[in-house]
């Protein structure tokens, strides 16, 4: 539920920039997406079908890239991607800390037809 919002946020922006560069449609939206944030592809999908169709985004489509989550060794400072539920260095099997890899959420950018 909590993709609602966010999927409002990226029809506002692409309409914004469609608008700003006069585009005669709106081909796609590309968004990049930390697998930490926890939002669902198929909820995101959802929602953007709902709302672009009450808007000029009729045939936009959205396409979503997953961002694997990074931990840093708090022992080595290796940085690595998480596999499984293992927060453990695969280098010297200290422990790990999160780092800001993996909460991202934000357009990468947006693909519109402008007259010629
Ligand atoms: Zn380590």
């Amino acid at each position: 539920m909590h993709e609602y919002p966010a999927v409002e946020q990226i029809v506002k922006i692409a309409l914004r920039t469609a608008g700003e560069h006069h585009a005669k449609r709106v081909i796609a939206v590309n968004i990049a997406i930390g697998e930490l944030t926890g939002f669902a592809e198929e909820s995101l999908q959802f929602y953007f079908d709902i709302m672009k169709k009450e808007t000029t985004l009729t045939d936009t489509v959205l396409n979503i890239r997953y961002i694997t989550p990074q931990l840093k060794c708090s022992k080595c400072g290796h940085i690595f991607e998480r596999a499984g539920r293992s927060f453990d260095c695969p280098e010297c099997g200290g422990k790990s800390a999160p780092t800001t890899h993996g909460t991202e959420f934000f357009i990468e950018n947006i693909e519109i037809e402008t007259e010629e």
